[in-house]
């Protein structure tokens, strides 16, 4: 049988139809693989990085002692910082801003960072709703670190997987 002829056959039978309706019904009954997020999640990696927070030492001083080697690594130049010294001699940052459209998530910065202040945290439900808002400032940082501080501790620990 000439292709033609096989063409004009298949056509007649609608065969292209059955095999489209082949696929449907093998789908049809099969296990569902969508996710109904957010009321269902996948599972994260332990070792996700997401959004980024400064943390504090237990007595409420902030670990950050503005050396500026987190600025300094940071691939994507998105991270500033302004320091003076304080009055007991130490030196702290006045000014930590995140461009959180300009960074790549790489986990440079907690990696330099000499005491474990800037770190990124397992959050990755967040989002912008206004112009500006993806600069993230030191008091956001610091807020999401005391908020998520028994988190990020524990998945620093000694017995913590991935570390
Ligand atoms: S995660 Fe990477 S790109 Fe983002 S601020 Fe840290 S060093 Fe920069
Ligand atoms: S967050 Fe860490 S690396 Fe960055 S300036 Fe502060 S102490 Fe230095």
């Amino acid at each position: 049988m000439n292709t033609r002829v096989r063409q004009l056959f298949r056509s007649f039978l609608l065969w292209e139809l059955l095999k489209g309706l082949q696929v449907t019904g093998r789908h049809l009954f099969a296990r569902k693989i969508t996710v109904q997020y957010p009321e269902e999640k996948t599972p994260k990696s332990p070792r996700f990085r997401g959004l980024h927070a400064l943390r504090r030492y237990p007595n409420g001083e902030e670990r950050c002692i503005a050396c500026k080697l987190c600025e300094a690594v940071c691939p994507a130049a998105a991270i500033t910082i302004e320091s003076e010294e304080r009055e007991d001699g130490t030196r702290r940052t006045t000014r930590y801003d995140i461009d959180l459209f300009k960074c790549i998530y790489c986990g440079f910065c907690e990696e330099a960072c000499p005491v474990d202040s800037i770190v990124e945290t397992h959050i990755h439900e967040f989002h912008f709703e206004n112009r500006g808002e993806n600069i993230i400032t030191k008091e956001q940082l610091l807020a999401i670190g005391d908020q998520y501080e028994a988190e990020i501790a524990a998945a620093r620990s000694a017995d913590a997987p991935y570390r």
